[in-house]
C-alpha cells in the first residue's frame, strides 16, 4: 500500500494514520512529525523549519521535498507507506511523482477525509500531543485514561506551539490556497478516495479500510 492521506489541519490525518500504518504495517511518514523532531533536536533543519511552522506558514519545497526524497528512499519503504502532511503544494505533488518514478515506485491511492471547516478550530485548539511519541488526543473528543498523560508511552502530553486559535487562522487560508487545489490533481489521476471525517473515530478507520480492500 503506497498511499497520500489529506486533509485540512485537524481533519485527522494523524489520528487515522495510527490506525493505517498497524494494519497495513507500513510507515507512517508525517512532515510535520519529522520537523517536530528537528526542531526538538535543534538541528539545522528545526531551526530553519521552526519559524515558519510557528507563523502556520508552509516550510519552503526546497527544504521538504529533499527531507521526504531522502524518507522514501530507506528500505522500510519498499513495500508501502502512509505520507501524511506532503504533499502540501502543486510543486510538492510534482516533485514526489518524479521521486517515485525514480524509485520505480506507484501510488496506490489518496485518502481524503472531508471534513466541514466549522469542527476544525475547536479539534486543533483541543489537540494535545504526546511530548514522547506524537501520539494525539484531544480535550474532550479523545482524551487519555490518565489526564496529561499518554496511553502509549506515559509520556506527558502538550498544546502544539502552532495550536493556537491565530495561527490555526492562517493554516486554514493556506491549506484552501495551496494544498486543496491538489485533490484535483490527484483526481484528475483517479486516486483519491474521500471518507467522511465526522464522527466515531473507530467508525472512520472502518470506512478507510472498506475503501482501500483487504489487506496487504
Ligand atoms: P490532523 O493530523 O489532520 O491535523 P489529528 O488527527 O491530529 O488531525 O486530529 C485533530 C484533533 O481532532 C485531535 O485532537 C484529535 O484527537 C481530534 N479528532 C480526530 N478525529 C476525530 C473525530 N473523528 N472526532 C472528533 N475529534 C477527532
Ligand atoms: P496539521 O495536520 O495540523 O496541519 P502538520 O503536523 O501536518 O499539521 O504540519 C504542521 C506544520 O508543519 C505546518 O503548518 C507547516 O508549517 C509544516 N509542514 C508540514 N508538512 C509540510 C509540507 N509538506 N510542506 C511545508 N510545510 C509543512
Ligand atoms: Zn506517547
Amino acid at each position: 500500500m503506497k498511499l497520500i492521506i489529506m486533509g485540512p489541519p485537524g481533519a485527522g490525518k494523524g489520528t487515522q494514520a495510527a490506525y493505517i500504518k498497524e494494519y497495513y504495517h507500513i510507515p507512517h511518514i508525517s512532515t510535520g512529525d519529522m520537523f517536530r523532531e528537528a526542531i526538538k533536536e535543534e538541528t539545522d533543519l528545526g531551526l530553519e523549519a521552526k519559524s515558519y511552522i510557528e507563523k502556520g506558514a508552509l516550510v519552503p519545497d526546497s527544504v521538504t521535498i529533499g527531507l521526504v526524497e531522502e524518507r522514501l528512499s530507506k528500505p522500510d519503504c519498499k513495500n508501502g507507506f502512509l505520507l501524511d502532511g506532503f504533499p502540501r503544494t502543486i510543486p510538492q505533488a510534482k516533485a514526489l511523482d518524479e521521486i517515485l518514478h525514480n524509485l520505480k515506485m506507484k501510488l496506490d491511492a489518496v485518502v481524503n477525509i472531508a471534513v466541514d471547516e466549522s469542527v476544525l478550530v475547536d479539534r486543533i485548539v483541543g489537540r494535545r500531543v504526546c511530548i514522547n511519541c506524537g501520539a494525539g488526543y484531544h480535550i474532550r473528543n479523545q482524551q487519555p485514561k490518565q489526564e496529561g498523560i499518554c496511553d502509549v508511552c506515559g509520556g506527558s502530553l502538550i498544546q502544539r506551539k502552532d495550536d493556537t486559535e491565530e495561527t490555526v487562522v492562517n493554516r486554514l487560508k493556506v491549506y484552501a490556497s495551496q494544498t486543496k487545489p491538489l485533490l484535483e490533481y490527484y483526481e484528475n489521476l483517479h486516486l483519491v478516495k474521500s471518507v467522511n471525517g465526522i464522527g466515531d473515530i473507530q467508525e472512520i478507520f472502518k470506512n478507510i479500510q472498506m475503501l482501500l480492500g483487504g489487506n496487504e
